[in-house]
């Protein structure tokens, strides 16, 4: 008998995993969802407890497999909702195994994702939709539907981050766990430290960690009403970076905490035996100003440089709870290539050095706390970003569609959309097919066509994957969209490779920006 129990303990059942998430998709109250997951948690040994959580958060890497593979490998062409799509299409068949040694594994799952990674190329097509078909065939309806969910990346459990975040501190008995994310940055990594009691809150060289975000602030006088005194850096409109370095071992973290190392070739002079530093990637013109942030994605061969503006790890130290004056005079001895700054209570002259910033072709200034800690992965008021001009927008492109004449070939009328913090999904706010090269349209028909959910005539929905630079004339109330908002004359400035979904600007910026625009104009008429 306990021969068995450890048996079965090792060997989860897929089944027990989605029987348990769609309770949660059945229960309303957000408190019982945190206790249902985290009873469930609680139980797992750590190699179930690592992989339920990459499952459940949507983190199994990219399989690239499309809705049109599985749709093929259940024998349907056509579109809808895959995950009820697939569902449907097997609810009626009886499932082929019956004893539960055959039920397919949790392990099994994450073996046979590990597998679907490593086919490529000719054939691998066709092996793909046999050995999902295979698959298939041994699940329910409802473990396909979930486990065709998890191939396409379209997650949508009523389970956000945040909800699994507090699951795990109440599964493991931890407070608040939402620092240690930011600075672990990987769910499943957090849950197995949970697990063992090992918080470690502070930052791992080689282990990139949230990066702190900046809010939007209308002006420089707007910032020192709010900060006092307080430093101005110029703001660069580049690539950022994360370098953490070990002796001659060094490294290039994105925003979205993959590796660049290789992506971008530039000087790292930093003098210290190991730390984590911060900075941001530029191009350079001949002329030695900088280049439009599109440019340097572009052309590989363009000057680069990078410039510092903050350090969190020092030789063994961590230093995100260390004042931002004290961590700039730490990275002023680490390196000589600083993001120019002043510090000044004194608008005027925060005004001058803004006209400096803009004139010598950056896009304008960051104003940072001077006492503030290094809150990873917060978008907080710490560091106010302050753009002169309609400040554009980070949005996603959730759907898109097949464009007319000369862009027929292409997906290529964007629906662009913001995040809604309350809802927790993304709603649109506009439409564009402004902004692209034909290079870029055909890459992004192919990008899009990968990331496909759903089909409606022509529009293709997606999965919430790629985020764009978008300006925009004016913000208008619109009952063309759920969000209430539709963005005027918008066109898409920039494709942000850098950027994640979680990057995106949200609803309530949108509404910010909305309601500014009318405290701008003349109240006089
Ligand atoms: P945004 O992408 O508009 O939210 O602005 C935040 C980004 O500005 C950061 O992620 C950095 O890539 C970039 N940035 C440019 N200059 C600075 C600076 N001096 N300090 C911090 N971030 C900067």
């Amino acid at each position: 008998m306990l021969k068995f129990c450890a048996y079965y303990v090792v060997l989860m059942l897929l089944g027990e995993l989605v029987n348990i998430l769609n309770k949660v998709r059945k229960t309303h109250s957000r408190d019982e969802k945190v206790v249902i997951v985290a009873d469930f948690l609680r139980n797992l040994d750590e190699d179930d407890l690592r992989d339920v959580i990459k499952l459940i958060s949507g983190n199994i890497g990219k399989l690239n497999i499309s809705w049109g593979t599985i749709a093929k490998a259940v024998g349907l062409s056509h579109g809808e909702d895959i995950g009820e799509m697939v569902e449907r299409s097997l609810s009626g068949k009886k499932r082929q195994q019956s004893l539960v040694e055959e039920a397919v594994t949790v392990k099994e799952l994450m073996n046979l994702f590990a597998y679907l990674r490593t086919l490529k190329g000719k054939g691998s097509a066709e092996r793909k939709i046999a050995l999902i078909q295979s698959l298939f065939r041994r699940l329910s309806p409802e473990e396909a539907n979930f486990v065709a969910r998890c191939i396409t990346g379209e997650m949508r459990m009523g389970l956000s981050t945040g909800l699994l975040i507090e699951a795990i501190a109440r599964a493991f008995g931890k407070g608040d766990l939402r620092k240690a994310y930011t600075v672990v940055g990987d769910i499943s990594e957090l849950a197995l430290m949970a697990k063992r009691g090992i918080l470690q809150v502070s930052p791992r060289l080689f282990f990139p960690i949230s990066p702190m975000l900046a809010e939007s602030c209308y002006s420089v006088d707007d910032a020192i009403k709010e900060m006092g005194i307080a430093a101005f850096e110029y703001k660069l409109d580049g690539v950022r970076v994360q370098v953490h370095k070990d002796g001659g071992r060094i490294k290039m973290f994105s925003r979205r905490l993959t590796d660049i190392t290789d992506r971008f070739r530039v000087e790292l002079d930093l003098k210290c035996e190991s730390c984590i530093a911060e900075g941001e990637i530029i191009g350079l013109g001949l002329d030695g100003r900088p280049v439009p942030f599109q440019v340097l994605m572009r052309k590989a061969d363009i000057k680069k440089e990078i410039l510092f503006f903050d350090i969190i790890y020092l030789d063994g130290r961590n230093l995100l709870d260390i004042p931002y004056q004290e961590r700039r005079k730490m990275l002023e001895e680490v390196s000589d290539k600083l993001v120019p700054r002043i510090i000044t209570d004194d608008p005027r002259k925060a005004e001058e050095f803004l006209k400096e910033a803009v004139e010598e072709g950056h896009e304008g200034l960051m104003a940072k706390k001077l006492n503030s800690p290094y809150q990873a992965g917060i978008r907080g008021r710490y560091w106010l970003k302050i753009k002169p001009g309609l400040e554009k927008l980070d949005l996603v492109i959730v759907g898109a569609d097949w464009g007319y004449g000369r862009r027929n070939r292409w997906l290529s009328d964007y629906y662009l959309a913001a995040y809604n913090e309350e809802k927790g999904d993304f709603e649109i706010v506009g439409k564009t097919f402004k902004g692209l090269t034909d290079e870029e349209f055909e890459r992004m028909t192919s990008w899009l066509s990968s990331i496909a959910v759903k089909e409606e005539g022509k529009t293709v929905w997606v999965k919430p994957e790629v985020v764009v630079e978008v300006a925009y004339d004016e913000i208008q109330r619109s009952p063309k969209y759920k969000s209430g908002f539709a963005l005027r004359f918008a066109r898409i400035t920039a494709i942000r490779e850098d950027k994640s979904p979680r990057d995106a600007d949200t609803i309530s910026k949108i509404r910010r920006i909305y309601e500014a625009q009318f405290s701008r104009k003349s109240a006089k008429w």
